[in-house]
């Protein structure tokens, strides 16, 4: 196998220089992570850096081989920079920076050196700037998105390829020769192998940033911001698949429609910004007695829904008790800093095997009615006259 080294280093040029594109272009198409603006400023200098080496036969050795190697590790820097944004939201640590700086110190002290000692000691400097993303990646990354683990895979391997030249750099300096090309151009292979895998980390990034992104889209359309609760649209979802599993395993499955008392006088009196603090501090009152099976909805304004997998209508009852006692108790604070109490009602109904999302929140929704008609602050649970009116009104 004849190994051209100058057509790799082309490659790696031609390589880098899409991944900067396709970076600068997926951010300005909305994709705008810190993580992958790093990673574009990484993938700048090493294509620079390759570019360097490309122009070898122009440019004085020297110059070559300082900005060359100088704008690798400026490269590797960023790349570590961006894993440490992507798992750990913040940049590089300190020791990182100061390991950056040795790095670069390196490369004008080994410019006038043989070449074995030079690429061993260029492989090492590297290998030490990537290492700390590598064993970050591999930790952390894997427990993450799927494509951030061929990131980390990829670390690993130039990591490996690094460590590798330096093993050879030190097999060459003892006088080592191989049959097939120059030790020079195995080197030279070797050290474009990581590079490769650097590129491959580099495109893989890219993906597990979009991984992240859709995610947090998901999120983003099933939750409600202000209380964390799931909304009304993923809340009946949920309904339904907890009644479908309850009449495939014969459990029963209870819904409790939560409505604040009053809630609008809250607002008029304390404005908008209190009101919010009372919703989130309710949502949050009521998750504490939550089950993890169970699910917290926000269905409307100051409006909750708790879906309750294997659970009765006493022990429904019991729950939505335990939530309005815990609500009454709550000690808010007003505009002006003054004590602000909440009062909630309830409606409980317990499902029936003909019941769906709807004639099951309808039956909930009539119980929470009748709360608020006998003076608030209670919990009501449906009865059969409430069941047959809804049936009546759902099928009529
Ligand atoms: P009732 O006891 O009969 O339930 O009376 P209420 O005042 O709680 O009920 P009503 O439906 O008349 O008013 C609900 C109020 O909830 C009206 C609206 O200003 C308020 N609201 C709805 N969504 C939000 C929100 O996201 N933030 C805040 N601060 N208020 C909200
Ligand atoms: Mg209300
Ligand atoms: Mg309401």
């Amino acid at each position: 196998m004849t190994l051209d080294v100058p057509t790799l280093v082309l490659m790696l040029v031609v390589g880098f220089g899409l991944l900067t594109l396709l970076l600068e272009l997926a951010g300005r198409g909305g994709l705008q992570r810190s993580e992958l603006r790093r990673l574009g400023g990484g993938a700048m200098s090493l294509c620079g850096g390759f570019l360097c080496f490309a122009l070898q036969p122009w440019l004085p050795g020297w110059l070559t081989l300082l900005g060359g190697n100088l704008l690798l590790m400026a490269g590797l820097a960023q790349l570590a920079s961006a894993v440490s944004w992507h798992l750990l939201n913040r940049g590089l640590q300190v020791w990182q920076h100061w390991l950056l700086v040795g790095a670069a110190l390196t490369v004008p002290a080994i410019l006038d050196v043989g070449t074995p000692l030079r690429a061993g000691t260029m492989s090492a400097a590297m290998a030490a700037l990537l290492l700390p993303a590598t064993v970050m990646g591999l930790r952390r990354g894997w427990r993450g998105e799927l494509s951030f683990r061929v990131v980390a895979l990829m670390l690993l391997l130039a990591n490996l390829a690094l460590g590798l030249r330096v093993a050879f750099a030190v097999w060459w300096a003892g006088g080592g020769s191989l049959p097939a090309g120059t030790p020079g151009s195995w080197s030279s292979a070797i050290f474009m192998l990581a590079f490769m895998a650097v590129l491959a980390a580099g495109f893989a990034f890219v993906l597990a940033g979009f991984e992240r992104m859709a995610a947090q889209m998901r999120q983003l359309a099933s939750i409600d911001g202000l209380t964390g609760a799931v909304n009304h649209n993923t809340a009946v979802s949920l309904l339904a698949h907890s009644l479908e599993r309850g009449r495939r395993e014969n459990q029963p499955v209870s819904f409790v429609m939560l409505d604040l008392d009053h809630f609008k006088r809250v607002n008029d009196q304390h404005g908008h910004v209190v009101g919010d603090n009372v919703l989130r501090a309710v949502a949050a009152c009521a998750r504490q007695r939550l089950r993890s099976s169970d699910v917290l909805g926000r269905l409307g304004g100051e409006e909750f829904g708790l879906v309750l997998p294997a659970t009765g209508v006493v022990g429904a009852r019991h729950l939505a008790e335990q939530v309005r006692l815990a609500v009454e108790a709550l000690e808010l604070q007003g505009d002006g800093g003054q004590p602000l109490r909440v009062t909630l009602s309830a409606g409980v109904a317990e499902a029936s095997k003909a019941d769906t999302p709807e004639t099951l929140m309808h039956l909930a929704d009539k119980a929470l009615y009748q709360a608020k008609q006998k003076g608030r602050n209670r919990v009501i649970v449906a009865d059969d006259w409430m069941r047959n009116s809804t049936l009546q009104s759902v099928v009529g």
